[in-house]
C-alpha cells in the first residue's frame, strides 16, 4: 500500500497599483513594453526602490494563516538566464522570509477538518512574459518586476482531494484580505504541484516530481492522479529508482500526461546571494498594528452563518468559499427568509442558470430579488415549481419579482372556493378512480393530487388541496 506525498508552492499575485520595486502601474491590457522603466528593464545604474504596500499585504497573509511575522526580512538575489528576465536574475527572499510558519484548516464534505502546514510566504518579482508568434518570440515586460507571493506549503496533502481543498482554502483567503485577484487564467494565482509516493507507514520523503504552471483545480487534480499513477507504476514493476527522478515535469492536457521538462542534471545553479542594492525589509510598529487588523475570514465567517443563520458546517463553508457567494447570501437573508432555502435557491436553482461565465456579481437576478422570490414562495404567494418559472423569467426580462409573478399568472390560489370547483370537476371526470380509492387503493391520493396542480397549472396552494381532496373523498 502506497500513500501519496503532495507539497505546493503558490505565486499570488499581488494587487498593488505599482510594481515592487519601481512605480510602474502594475495593471493588465496595455500596449507591449508600455508599462517599464529603467528599473525594471534593468538599464544600468537604475536602483529598486521597495514599495512599501507589498510588505502590509505580505504581512495580512501571514497574519491569516497564524504565522510567524518577521518584523525585519531580507532580500536574496537569484540568478538565471532566461528572455523574460532582463536582469538575468530574480529578487526573492530565500534566508529570512516576510512570512514562516503558518498553518491552513481545510474542511472535507464529512465534517471533518485537517491542518496543513505552511512552510513559509516570501516576496519577490515577477518575471515579463514570452509571446510565441510562429517562427519568433517576443518579449513583453509590462508584467516584469510586479509583486508575488510565494506560498510554500509543507508535504502534509495526502490525495488529490486534500490538495484541491487547500488550494480552494488558499484562494480563498487571499481573495477575502483582498490582496490579489488571484485569477487562475490570467496567471494571478500559479500552482506548482510536488508529488511523491512512499510505502504506507514510512515516514521519510521520496523522491519528488515538481509539476509546473497548472491553471485550473481540474486540470491540477488531473496531473496529481496521472503522475500517482506514473509514480505506482514504476514502483510494482521494479524500476522506480531508474524511472523516478527528481525533475520538473510538465502536464500535458491533450496527452493527458506528464511529460518531463528538465531533469537535475539541467537544474541551474541560482548563485543566491544577499541582495546588494536594497536595504532590509523592516515592518515598523505602525504599519503591523495596520496589517494586522485583517478583514473577517472564511473560517470565521463560517462559524458565524452557523451560528446566527442555524446551517450546517458544509452549507456554511460552501456559502463561504467564495466572498462575492457569502455576500449574496447575507443580503438574501436580510429578507428574512430560511437560510436552507436560501442556500439552494443561491447554490443551485441561480447557480444552475448561470451561463458562460456569468457569475453571482454579474447575475441579471441579484440578491434582493432572489431573496423576495424565496420569501414569495415561504408566505406560499408561489409554489416552488412556480418559482422555478418566474426566476427563468426574471433571468430573461428585467422586471420586479411581483411584478413577473403577477404577469406570468403564477399567483398561488388559496381560495378553497376555486380550488373545490376544480376538485369537484377532477372527481366527476374519474369516478371510477374514486371508486378505487375508496375501496382502499390508497396510492390514488396522489393521483387527485397531480391532477389538480396540473388543472390549476401549478398554482393551487398544495396544503389547501390536500385538506379539500381529504374532505372530498373521505
Ligand atoms: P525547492 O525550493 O527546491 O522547490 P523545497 O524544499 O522548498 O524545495 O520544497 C518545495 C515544495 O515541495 C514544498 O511545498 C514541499 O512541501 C514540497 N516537498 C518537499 N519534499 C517533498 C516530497 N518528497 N514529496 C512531495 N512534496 C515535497
Ligand atoms: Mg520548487
Ligand atoms: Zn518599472
Amino acid at each position: 500500500m502506497f500513500e501519496i506525498v503532495i507539497g505546493l508552492e503558490v505565486h499570488v499575485q499581488l494587487n498593488t497599483k505599482t510594481k515592487l520595486f519601481c512605480s510602474c502601474p502594475t495593471s493588465f491590457n496595455h500596449k507591449q513594453n508600455t508599462n517599464t522603466c529603467p528599473t525594471c528593464l534593468a538599464l544600468p545604474g537604475a536602483l529598486p526602490v521597495f514599495n512599501k504596500e507589498v510588505l502590509k499585504k505580505a504581512v495580512m497573509f501571514g497574519t491569516a494563516i497564524d504565522a510567524t511575522i518577521n518584523r525585519t526580512s531580507y532580500f536574496d538575489r537569484k540568478s538565471y538566464f532566461y528572455p523574460d528576465s532582463p536582469s538575468a536574475y530574480q529578487i526573492t527572499q530565500l534566508y529570512t522570509p516576510i512570512v514562516e510558519h503558518g498553518k491552513l484548516e481545510i474542511d472535507f464534505e464529512d465534517g471533518s477538518k485537517k491542518i496543513i502546514g505552511i512552510n513559509r510566504a516570501h516576496i519577490e518579482a515577477d518575471a515579463g512574459k514570452n509571446i510565441h508568434d510562429g517562427d519568433i518570440s517576443k518579449v513583453d515586460l509590462n508584467r516584469a518586476g510586479t509583486p508575488l507571493l510565494e506560498i510554500v506549503s509543507e508535504p502534509d496533502m495526502r490525495s488529490a482531494e486534500e490538495a484541491i481543498l487547500y488550494l480552494k482554502k488558499l484562494h480563498s483567503i487571499v481573495r477575502y484580505l483582498d490582496i490579489s485577484d488571484a485569477n487562475m487564467q490570467e496567471g494571478s494565482f500559479r500552482v506548482d504541484v510536488n508529488v511523491s509516493i512512499r510505502p504506507k507507514g514510512d515516514e521519510n520523503l521520496y523522491t519528488r516530481v515538481e509539476i509546473k504552471n497548472i491553471n485550473s483545480f481540474r486540470f491540477i487534480q488531473r496531473a496529481i492522479e496521472l503522475e500517482v499513477a506514473r509514480q505506482k507504476e514504476a514502483w510494482e514493476d521494479g524500476v522506480y529508482d531508474q524511472e523516478i527522478v527528481q525533475e520538473t515535469r510538465l502536464f500535458d492536457q491533450a496527452k493527458q500526461e506528464t511529460r518531463s521538462m528538465r531533469g537535475k542534471e539541467e537544474a541551474a545553479d541560482y548563485r543566491y546571494f544577499p541582495e546588494p542594492d536594497l536595504l532590509k525589509a523592516v515592518v515598523t510598529d505602525e504599519m503591523y498594528v495596520q496589517a494586522t487588523q485583517i478583514p473577517e475570514l472564511p473560517d470565521e465567517k463560517k462559524e458565524r452563518f452557523v451560528k446566527d443563520f442555524g446551517m450546517n458546517e458544509y452549507n456554511a463553508s460552501v456559502i463561504t468559499s467564495t466572498l462575492e457567494m457569502a455576500k449574496f447570501f447575507e443580503e438574501m437573508m436580510d429578507e428574512g427568509i430560511s437560510a436552507k432555502n436560501a442556500v439552494t435557491w443561491l447554490t443551485v436553482e441561480l447557480q444552475g442558470r448561470l451561463k458562460g461565465g456569468m457569475s453571482v456579481e454579474t447575475s441579471p437576478v441579484d440578491a434582493k430579488k432572489l431573496g423576495m422570490l424565496v420569501k414569495r414562495i415561504e408566505d406560499n404567494t408561489i409554489s416552488g415549481k412556480a418559482a422555478k418559472e418566474v426566476l427563468d423569467y426574471l433571468m430573461e426580462n428585467e422586471s420586479g419579482v411581483d411584478d413577473a409573478i403577477d404577469k406570468l399568472g403564477l399567483k398561488q390560489v388559496s381560495d378553497t372556493g376555486a380550488i373545490e370547483a376544480i376538485i369537484d370537476e377532477i372527481l366527476a371526470a374519474n369516478q371510477d378512480k374514486v371508486a378505487e380509492y375508496k375501496s382502499g387503493k390508497d396510492k390514488l391520493f396522489g393521483f387527485f393530487v397531480g391532477q389538480t396542480m396540473k388543472a390549476s397549472k401549478g398554482s393551487a396552494n398544495p396544503q389547501a388541496v390536500n385538506d379539500i381532496l381529504k374532505a372530498k373523498l373521505s
